[in-house]
């Protein structure tokens, strides 16, 4: 009996491996035909470990071009109908946003990826969604300045700050997405009075990136930096280079607007591009890196908040504590941008 029964089983299975071989046979051919072109403006730090767990995963191929945002977008413009591109990697609303009005993406269309995502951290109709998030806040020097003189943006044009501020140029889309911010919030007009009361207590013409504007406080050259929270992060965990370590060390992070609106935040994400030749595949890779695995991983190396809020913080994140943030729909700092760049050129901000 048992033995009957045994050689069944053997029989089953031998049927079963005969019949799955050719599809294991073919399966190597059909992955190594099946592909997904990225272009990142992140660096390949940031992406390629995940593209090639993707691989792994799913046996389709990743290729990664990465370079500055707008030189991505000009080639794919350039590219046109015959692009590459599959999907679209780079920071800030305010890029991602000019990606779609440049005609370059098309709306993701997937249901599952739409409601996975906070609705503010997604474009309005559908073009892109954000993948890591991260915020645009207040630092300070803690021997100089008591965390109780600090509470908002706005009141960082107080005359008791003169010459004690430093912040980055104009021309970077981050302030200009903070702007933006100020106007959905307040108003044009409004906004320009910030950004000129803002170039008034500058330390310093602006110049450098936000790590810079963090080093100068350190350095005892102004006592107020506005920077994102990811490049505080970057610098404290440095492995190699001490100076940054101590800079970030010097310097301590307050979140603005806590009893009102919240602290400006911004995403880093992605859409599909208009003339992708393997949409479905770029969906997949959309999943994957909204996946919870993927979005502790994609935060955590560039010391970012996740946008799927159930995922766990890095060791450095989670120890700046909780914050309230602005909800405002960051589809509005792309609507506003061109306005931004206006008012603060206007308040005579280099
Ligand atoms: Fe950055």
């Amino acid at each position: 009996m048992f033995n009957t029964v045994t050689d069944i089983h053997v029989m089953n299975r031998l049927k079963l491996t005969s019949l799955l071989l050719p599809v294991f046979l073919v399966a190597p051919a059909m992955a190594s035909a099946s592909e997904v072109n990225v272009y990142s403006a992140r660096q390949e730090a940031l992406i390629k470990p995940l593209l090639d767990k993707f691989t792994g995963q799913t046996g389709i191929k990743t290729n990664l071009i990465t370079g500055k945002a707008a030189a991505l977008q000009a080639r794919m413009k350039n590219e046109g109908r015959n692009t590459p591109a599959d999907l679209f990697i780079t920071v800030d609303a305010g890029n991602l946003h000019r990606a779609k009005e440049a005609g370059l993406l098309q709306q993701i269309g997937d249901a599952g990826i739409a409601a996975t995502v906070p609705t503010n951290l997604q474009d309005n109709d559908g073009y892109w969604v954000g993948l890591s998030k991260r915020a645009r806040v207040i630092f300070y020097a803690p021997d100089r300045v008591d965390p109780g003189e600090l509470s908002t943006y706005e009141a960082l044009t107080d005359g008791k700050w003169k010459g004690r501020v430093c912040i980055r140029s104009s021309s970077n889309i981050y302030n200009q997405s903070l702007v933006a911010s100020m106007i959905a919030d307040q108003g044009v007009d409004a906004a320009e009075q910030w950004a000129a009361g803002i170039v008034a207590n500058m330390a310093r013409p602006p110049s450098g990136g936000d790590r810079d504007q963090i080093k100068a406080v350190a350095a005892g050259q102004c006592d107020i930096a506005v920077s994102n929270t990811y490049y505080y992060g970057a610098m404290l965990n440095h492995k190699t280079d001490s100076s940054q370590v101590e800079a970030a060390k010097k310097v301590a992070v307050f979140w603005p607007n806590q009893a009102d609106r919240g602290a400006h935040i911004n995403v880093s994400g992605a859409g599909i591009s208009k003339y992708s030749r393997n949409r479905d595949n770029a969906v997949a890779l959309l999943e994957f890196l909204l996946s919870e695995e993927s979005q502790q991983w994609y935060a955590a190396v560039n010391h970012e908040y996740p946008v799927i809020d159930a995922v766990t913080r890095s060791e450095t994140v989670a120890s700046w504590g909780t914050f309230k943030s602005d909800d405002l729909n960051l589809s509005r700092l792309g609507d506003l941008n061109a306005e931004a760049v206006k008012a603060m050129d206007r308040a005579g901000w280099k």
